[in-house]
């Protein structure tokens, strides 16, 4: 059976009014584009084409919700990296975000990290972006199974130490299944869900 019962699309939200109900617990979904988070999203919730993935970058910023159980959900934020990102759609996106940071519901933040890369500039602004005392923080060093035994020991370590104590880390990979077992137990964890027996 699969860890999560029922993964299903929510809604998406595009304004602060459309947020669902402050309610239960939600854990957020962060990374640059193209880190791998859609496969992410899919591979720890078994459910094939949940979040699409290689989708173009630039179109409209969309906060993706998706319930893994009753008022328990997964928060896909836009990928970013991509600098071209229009002063209007910007104006829009930074309320809406202001909006998630602020949710009494929102327990942590997964960021998906391309372990080829290690920990950017980028998802370290996003880090700083979640207030320690209010989110727990995961990172998945995703598409592991590009490295070998010494390049994932050293990513591993490198954003450990660059993490400083606040937040874990794994290594990660949608293709091979590597650790998806391990970070659907945090997700769980996080989400108050019953560890599996
Ligand atoms: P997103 O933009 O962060 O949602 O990334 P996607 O999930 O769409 O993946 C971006 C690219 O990385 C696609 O070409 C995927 O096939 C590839 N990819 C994703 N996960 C893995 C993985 O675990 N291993 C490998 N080798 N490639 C992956």
């Amino acid at each position: 059976m699969s860890r999560f019962r029922e993964p299903r699309f929510l809604t998406s939200v595009a304004a602060p009014v459309q947020f669902p109900a402050d309610v239960g617990a939600e854990v957020a979904f962060a990374g640059r584009s193209n880190a791998g988070k859609s496969s992410a999203i899919n591979a720890i919730t078994q459910r094939r084409g949940l979040a699409r993935t290689s989708k173009t970058p630039g179109r409209t910023r969309l906060l993706n919700y998706f319930e893994l159980a009753p008022t328990k959900r997964l928060v896909d934020l836009p990928g970013y990296g991509y600098a071209s990102v229009p002063a209007a759609e910007r104006g829009a996106w930074l309320p809406l975000l202001e909006s998630l940071r602020t949710r009494e519901s929102l327990k942590g933040l997964f960021v998906i990290v391309d372990a080829r890369r290690g920990l950017t500039e980028s998802d370290e602004g996003l880090i700083e972006w979640s207030p320690p005392g209010a989110h727990r923080l995961h990172v998945l060093l995703s598409k592991a199974d590009k490295l070998n035994r010494n390049e994932s020991a050293a990513v591993l370590r490198d954003t450990s130490t660059r993490l400083a104590g606040r937040g874990t880390v794994q290594l990660f990979s949608a293709l091979r299944g590597i650790g998806v077992p391990e970070a659907q137990e945090t997700l769980a964890a996080w989400l108050g869900l019953a560890p599996r027996r």
